[in-house]
This record gives structure tokens, C-alpha cells and sequence, in this order.
């Protein structure tokens, strides 16, 4: 099943009389099941691309089609889950209460699956620290859980392991996968070489342009 199917897509940002093409026509399938790594030097279109994709920004030209359904964006709260680069933890919250935050709307009962996440992360014994009393790398451990709790049809993750030693970003990056082979479509920017290795395929992002496979 394809989740993700992007035509052509264009994004433009303009900055006074400077226009910046941060996506250039890309072209990019998702499917169920697969984890897929985007790479690419900074300011290369990564977060654009992602941030399209979740609907944050509008592409200027392209289609693109999230989820089974005919329709555009066809996933509804819960199908779709987000790692932003800026992790956007809610402060008032504990990393437990942040983690089982996504399961308030959708899921009656989801505090053992996060009890688990917050384990396989390893944050278990943080868990009702708030954010501002966490690391930034166990900020976006949390943050990671949170996405992954609802066992979301789509991952969007933004450089998910940016701030994690090898052993923490490998724990994250098996929680991407088993995600992935419980059947969503997980799709992470990353700079984490081990990432690559770890995806089932790897796309390289250079001056708003997809390429398949790694960077040269
Ligand atoms: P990456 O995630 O690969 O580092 P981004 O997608 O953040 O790259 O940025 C791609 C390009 O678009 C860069 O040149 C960046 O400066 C520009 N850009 C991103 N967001 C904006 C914005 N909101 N306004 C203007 N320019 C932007
Ligand atoms: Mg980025």
C-alpha cells in the first residue's frame, strides 16, 4: 500500500525580492512498511519536504496524496505523527504526560504502549520530569515516543537522532523500524550514517532535487 504519493512538487519561499526554491519538482512514493531515509546537506529541502507533507506548508505546484483514500490527506488525527526538529515537547506536561498526549483524542487506553516507548527509549525513569528538567537528547526521546505511540499509518520524523549518542540513536532507530514493520510508513530526515544502513532505502535531497540512493 502506498502512503505517501508526491508528483512535481515545488515550494518557493520568498525573502523580500529573493526567491528561494527549497523544493524543485520532486517525486516521492512512501509505502506501508517501509522506513525511508531522506538525506542531504543542510538547506537542502529536507524540512520543507516534510513540513509539505504533513500539510504545514502549501506546495506552489505538485500533487500529492497522503494516506489510501482518494482524497488528499486522507489521514485523520492519530494516522499522522510528527518528530519536528524543534520537537515542540508542551512544557506544562511531564515526558509521560507529553508521550500519552496523542492517545487524549484518539485512544482510550494507550498508557502501557507508552509505558513500553518510554522504556525503549530510555526514559522510563524520567517520566515525570517535564521537559525543561530533561536533556535536550531526552527531550527528543520523548518526543520520538510521542509520535510512535498511537502506531501512526505515517512517520515524519525531522532528524530524529540529532541529539543522541550512538547507543540512545540506535534505541530510537529500532523503534523506527519495529514501527515500520508493524506496517507505517516512516520516512526520516537524518544525518546519521547508521540511519542509512538501517533504512530500507535511501533518497538524497541536493538543491530541492530527490536522487535516489546515498549521497556520493
Ligand atoms: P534542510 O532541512 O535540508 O536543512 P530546509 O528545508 O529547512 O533545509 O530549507 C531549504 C531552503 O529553504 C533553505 O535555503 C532555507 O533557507 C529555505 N527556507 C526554509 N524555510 C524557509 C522559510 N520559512 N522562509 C524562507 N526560506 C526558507
Ligand atoms: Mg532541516
Amino acid at each position: 500500500m502506498t502512503t505517501v504519493t508526491a508528483t512535481g512538487l515545488v515550494k518557493r519561499f520568498h525573502r523580500g525580492a529573493e526567491t528561494v526554491t527549497a523544493l524543485d519538482g520532486v517525486d516521492l512514493e512512501v509505502h506501508a512498511g517501509e522506513l525511508v531515509a531522506l538525506v542531504g546537506p543542510s538547506g537542502s529541502g529536507k524540512s520543507t519536504l516534510l513540513a509539505v507533507l504533513c500539510g504545514w506548508e502549501t506546495p506552489d505546484a505538485g500533487t500529492l496524496r497522503i494516506g489510501s483514500g482518494g482524497a488528499p490527506r486522507g489521514l485523520g488525527w492519530g494516522e499522522l505523527a510528527l518528530v519536528p526538529q524543534a520537537l515542540g515537547l508542551v512544557p506544562d506536561l511531564s515526558l509521560a504526560d507529553n508521550v500519552l498526549l496523542p492517545t487524549r483524542l484518539a485512544a482510550p487506553d494507550a498508557s502501557v504502549r507508552a509505558g513500553e516507548l518510554l522504556a525503549a527509549v530510555g526514559i522510563a525513569h524520567l517520566a515525570d520530569r517535564y521537559p525543561h528538567q530533561a536533556s535536550l537528547g531526552e527531550q527528543q526521546r520523548a518526543a520520538v515516543a510521542r509520535a510512535l505511540v498511537l502506531g501512526p499509518t505515517l512517520v515524519l520524523a525531522d532528524e530524529p537522532t540529532a541529539h543522541q549518542d550512538r547507543g540512545h540513536a540506535d534505541d530510537l532507530l529500532d523503534a523506527l523500524a519495529d514501527t515500520a514493520r508493524g506496517g507505517s510508513a516512516v520516512l526520516l530526515a537524518t544525518h546519521d550514517e547508521v540511519a542509512w544502513s538501517r533504512a530500507d532505502r535511501v533518497l538524497s535531497m541536493r538543491d530541492g532535487r530527490l536522487h535516489p540512493g546515498a549521497p556520493a
